[in-house]
């Protein structure tokens, strides 16, 4: 096939066999932020450049290599979302709906695009679930968001498949003071460290202790700790969360090296990470920043989210074998008819069932070929019975009602009691 008759590299159809576990994970989440109260915000998936530029930070990967950047029509430069947090900051302001300090819990879901290079669990199209809470300044809320993504990995059956991480980077004076400990450190052992290491020492100093170098990070063992920097109130804070989680009794590490790819974050951050995964392993990461509405021209504004990789948590999924029994299955009653007469009646007779099983999930082939072809496509849909409808039916007004799974002999049932019937055999979810 010519190359513009293929999906860009990194940019991947989702299949229809695909689709029910997606619909599963997204069902799941979606159910558990509507239960503690969070509500969706729907954002455009073009931005001007300038709002990830100004948020995300000029040194940071996204913003250096990864961004879809193009100029439309009218000369002005736009992005793909590389990631949620700057649109949604964008939408809040714009909307006012933070302003004197009202709170807000949003969360979104969509594709998020970055030109990184395709592998398993990396992708240049990738979809997130992510939220947002602003007005909350305490480490509960910190603490609320990993519990609720606790809760996800208990209902998704994953707890055991993950761990969590967790930093404090402080406020940005702090941060300050620490940034200035590692340059000096680092800068007097500036011959050991990688390529990369040596340009994020002027650009981006924190973003050091993220090196993959072997190198680099022997040398980082010496290396102060952000921790001796904190300021009292990012310390309490840190330990405020601490306490939740103990009390919950949800287990995690203190990752000293923990900075995230992206310069907004303060206080707080964390990772949820993985080994079924190969190097791909964080499936949700966040984390607090306090300073970032203030920064994009809002009133001083506490902040904190985190980000999910639906594709990372599918294919774990996928990998420790947790896809419900159940969505293998999309039908539950196949309509079989035959003959123009039958079909007409099929037709009118499936209308009047999913009237009264709205849930019913109902395949209807009518006139398709043979009744050998007909039951065969029966048997493949997965459908526990199917239903029968010839000319002899017809004549009776009746159904032949066929359990395709092995529960029992066919039987003939008249249209009147039909859905009744099919209430009582499938379990409807
Ligand atoms: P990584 O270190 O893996 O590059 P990141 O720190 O760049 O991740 P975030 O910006 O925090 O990622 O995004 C949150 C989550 O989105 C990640 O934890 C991951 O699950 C997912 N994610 C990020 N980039 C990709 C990608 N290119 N393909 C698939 N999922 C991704
Ligand atoms: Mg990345």
């Amino acid at each position: 096939m010519s190359k513009s008759l293929q999906a860009i590299r990194g940019m991947n159809d989702i299949l229809p066999e695909q689709t029910p576990l997606w619909r599963y994970f997204e069902g799941t989440v979606a159910r558990l932020l509507d239960n503690y109260g969070y509500r969706q915000i729907r954002m455009p998936i073009v931005e001007f450049t300038e709002l990830f530029k100004r948020s995300i930070g000029e040194v940071t990967d996204i913003v250096e290599k990864e961004m879809y950047t193009f100029d439309d029509r009218n000369g002005d430069s736009l992005t793909l979302r590389p990631e949620g947090t700057a649109a949604c900051v964008r939408a809040v302001l714009e909307h006012g709906i933070t302003g004197g300090g009202q709170v807000q819990k949003l969360w979104y879901i969509g594709p998020m695009f970055r030109h990184e290079r395709p592998q398993k669990g990396r992708y240049r199209q990738f979809h997130q679930i992510g939220l947002e809470v602003f007005n909350l300044e305490g480490p509960d809320i910190d603490a609320e968001l990993i519990v609720m993504t606790w809760r996800l990995w208990g209902e998704l059956g994953l707890r055991d498949a993950v761990k969590l991480e967790l930093n404090s980077l402080g406020t940005s004076e702090s941060r300050g003071r620490y940034r200035e400990a590692l340059v000096e450190f680092l800068s007097a052992h500036l011959d050991k460290l990688d390529e990369d290491s040596q340009r994020r020492l002027k650009t981006n100093p924190l973003r050091v202790l993220d090196t993959k170098n072997a190198d680099t990070q022997a040398v980082l063992v010496d290396a102060p700790k952000m921790a001796d920097y904190l300021d009292d109130e990012s310390r309490a804070h840190f330990e405020g969360l601490k306490a939740r989680l103990d009390a919950v009794g949800i287990p995690y590490v203190i990752n000293p090296k923990l900075v995230r790819g992206l310069d907004y974050y303060s206080k707080t951050v964390f990772e949820w990470v993985t080994d079924k995964l190969g190097a791909q392993g964080t499936v949700c990461a966040g984390g607090r920043y306090d300073g970032l509405v203030e920064q994009m021209g809002g009133k001083p504004t506490p902040g904190v989210g985190f980000a999910m990789g639906i594709e990372r948590l599918v294919l774990m999924l996928e990998a420790l074998d947790k896809v419900p029994e159940e969505l293998s299955r999309q039908v539950d009653v196949y309509l079989c008819a035959f003959g123009e007469a039958a079909e007409l009646a099929a037709l009118s007779l499936s209308e009047r069932i999913r009237d009264q099983l709205p849930n019913l999930r109902l395949q209807i082939n009518a006139g398709a070929g043979s009744f050998k072809s007909q039951f065969k496509k029966a048997d493949k849909s997965g459908a526990l019975y199917a239903l029968i409808l010839g000319d002899d039916e017809l004549a009776q007004q009746v159904v032949g009602f066929k359990p395709l799974r092995g529960q029992g002999e066919q039987q003939s049932i008249a249209w009147d009691a039909l859905a009744a019937h099919l209430a009582t055999c499938v379990v409807q979810g």
